[in-house]
């Protein structure tokens, strides 16, 4: 499925290997060590999906297990973002569930834990413990009445100076721990407890804590599990746990205040702002949303690979040819190469997330908030992106899409999962959004040079792009580019004026926001749009290959126009596109597909 075709029909081996290594962004021999270890028998999957929930587990702790094995010390495999991204990858694709708690144990538990022993040696034997996997990992935030909401939740983690312990405690239902996978299930877990903290009666904010669940056997005294019942497909072993009185050591505080109250037994000036204790204590999620965004875009990935060889085999009726494969017909063409183009897309986004995390990891820095913001956005667009892919391949291989054997259902599944944890997709894209609108216009059009002149209305005929600098030349790929900058910060401009007048309307705080509320979170898609695209076409750039710069400009340009189309209205009512440059959009679209 690209223009770029060999004479077999097929590209040509050198495309082909231009393609995989921009994908790969290097790093070439370390995936196909990684491809072989997963084609390992402990990752067979014949036969599995007869298997009762409890089995399914089992089998992913199990091979939680070999992959402990494989990347051991795991110290290592966290310092290498390319690996670790790459690990959770096949995942991903491999075992979901395996997916789940790994991301877990690794990112939200051992990651947050090695960089605290680096000062905390007393930490050292639990470090060990974990990265030899006599405990899995587990990160409790989530309560039944707080999900999104975490800030609020009530756990609470009360000081005794006198023990120098911590008592926690689940003082309400609402405030039971909601989802994290605590099952008592032969596994021993060691979880990582954010509770809101009070210290000589007063609140300090939420911080976290070490607390040891179980042995694999009984849970620890005070410590009450309940499984949730069954989910499909994700066989993780999710529940409710309550904790009652449970007393842990003050060394069980992984937070900077540890020291403080070791030393005189109150945290006085020490305090710092609530909000800033509270994202210090999910840092670790933070890190951890690319390896969710790697495996959703490994998902895809799968699936169009299956979807794309299905529609090149497959045969049905044409009018006057007897028959043709699926992809002969423009409709089932056009409807694949879209994803594709949507997919290459979040690939090349994903590439210089990575790209960024691993610049921070290699200097010992932590996520600033602009990578932050980045991470956010690529996991929202990749795995909202995902959950399109697999409908439309579902759909694109009748049938055969419904079959565990082509694991797309599985992928919907394990792609729900994607969007809901560490920071559900709609609101970590609010999030980004009322940050952008504090940013810079050239954080918004990734560039410094366009200008921000007011949209002029009634033109339709791109001449406002003329009159500024640096735009390219109307109806070109970067052109289509350029507009989606103009849409970010005409959106912005939109929402801070609807901001003030609020204010001045003297509304409510909420009420005004809410009324801006939609756009902000389109101000981080297009922003996060506008980069995908600008990393797809810098990539077809940087192809040597004349057939790989040529279909990757292509893609570029598919998704682009794609992406403008879907917001024509607003275009057209700031008067920057018209009904001539809706005809040339869905000319070049059709041509766009055609060449793919
Ligand atoms: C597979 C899986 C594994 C998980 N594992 C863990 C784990 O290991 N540890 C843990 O602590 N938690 C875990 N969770 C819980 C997860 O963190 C929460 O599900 C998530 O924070 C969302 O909370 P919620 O489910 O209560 O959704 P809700 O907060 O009830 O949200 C429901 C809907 O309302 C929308 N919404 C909510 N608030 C707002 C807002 N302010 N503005 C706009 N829209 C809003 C959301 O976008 C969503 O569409 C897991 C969840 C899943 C799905």
């Amino acid at each position: 499925m690209t223009g770029a075709a060999h004479t077999s029909g097929e590209p040509a081996p050198q495309t082909l290997r231009e393609l995989t290594a921009l994908l790969a962004d290097g790093r070439q021999r370390m995936r196909a060590e990684l491809a072989a270890f997963f084609a390992g028998p402990e990752f067979d999957r014949t036969g599995e999906e007869a298997g009762p929930p409890a089995a399914v587990t089992a089998r992913a702790y199990a091979r939680l297990e070999t992959v402990n094995r494989f990347v051991h010390p795991a110290r290592e495999l966290l310092t290498d973002v390319h690996r670790l991204t790459a690990l959770h990858e096949w995942a991903a694709v491999t075992d979901g569930t395996l997916f789940a708690i790994m991301t877990s144990h690794y990112n939200l538990v051992l990651a947050g834990l090695l960089r605290r022993a680096a000062r905390h040696r007393d930490l050292d034997p639990v470090v060990t413990e974990l990265e030899e996997l006599r405990a899995a990992g587990v990160f409790m935030a989530s309560e039944i009445g707080y999900g999104n909401n975490l800030l609020a939740l009530e756990t609470e983690a009360r000081y005794d100076p006198a023990a120098r312990e911590f008592v926690l405690h689940t003082p309400r239902p609402r405030a039971r721990k909601f989802m994290p996978n605590t099952t008592v299930n032969g596994v021993p877990k060691l979880a990582v407890v954010l509770a809101r903290t009070f210290v000589g009666g007063r609140e300090c904010g939420i911080m976290p804590f070490l607390v040891r669940l179980t042995d694999g056997r009984t849970s620890a005294p005070g410590v009450r599990i309940v499984p949730l019942p069954a989910k499909p497909v994700l066989a993780l072993d999710n529940a409710v746990t309550t904790f009652d009185r449970v007393r842990v050591g003050l060394d069980a505080l992984l937070a900077d205040e540890r020291d403080q109250l070791a030393a005189d037994g109150t945290l006085g000036g020490l305090l710092r702002d609530k909000t800033a204790r509270f994202l210090g204590s999910i840092e670790n999620i933070e890190g951890s949303k690319i390896c969710l965004t790697a495996g959703s875009l490994a998902m895809s990935r799968a699936a169009l690979t299956i979807a794309v060889r299905y529609a090149g085999q497959r045969l049905t009726f044409a009018p006057g040819r007897g028959q043709v494969v699926l992809a002969d017909y423009r409709t089932h063409h056009a409807a694949l190469a879209e994803q594709l183009a949507a997919t290459y897309a979040m690939g090349f986004l994903f590439n210089d997330t990575r790209a960024a995390v691993a610049r921070l990891r290699e200097s010992g820095r932590p996520m600033d908030e602009a990578t932050i913001r980045q991470a956010a956005i690529s996991k929202a667009l990749t795995s909202w992106n995902t959950r399109e892919v697999l409908e439309v391949c579902r759909e694109r291989c009748g049938a055969q899409g419904l079959f565990s054997a082509n694991r797309i259902m599985d992928y919907l599944v394990v792609n729900h999962g994607v969007i809901t944890a560490e920071g559900d997709n709609e609101v970590i894209m609010i999030k980004a959004g009322r940050q952008l609108l504090d940013e810079p216009d050239a954080v918004l059009t990734g560039t410094d040079t366009d200008t921000d002149t007011a949209p002029e209305s009634g033109t339709g005929t791109g001449t406002e792009a003329a009159r500024e600098d640096d735009v390219p030349a109307a109806g070109t790929g970067r052109w289509w580019l350029w507009l989606l900058g103009r849409r970010a910060r005409g959106l912005r401009q939109e929402i801070l004026a609807g901001l003030r007048a609020g204010e001045r309307a003297r509304g409510s705080v909420f009420a005004t926001w809410n009324d801006q509320v939609a756009q902000v979170r389109q101000l981080a898609e297009t922003c996060g749009r506008r980069s995908a695209a600008a990393a797809l076409f810098a990539a077809a750039d940087r192809a040597a290959d004349p057939a790989a710069r040529a279909v990757l400009a292509d893609l570029a340009e598919l998704y682009t126009l794609r992406c403008v189309d879907e917001d024509f209205g607003w275009f057209v009512g700031r008067g920057l596109l018209g009904p001539k440059e809706a005809a040339d959009l869905e000319v070049r679209r059709g041509g766009l597909h055609a060449d793919l």
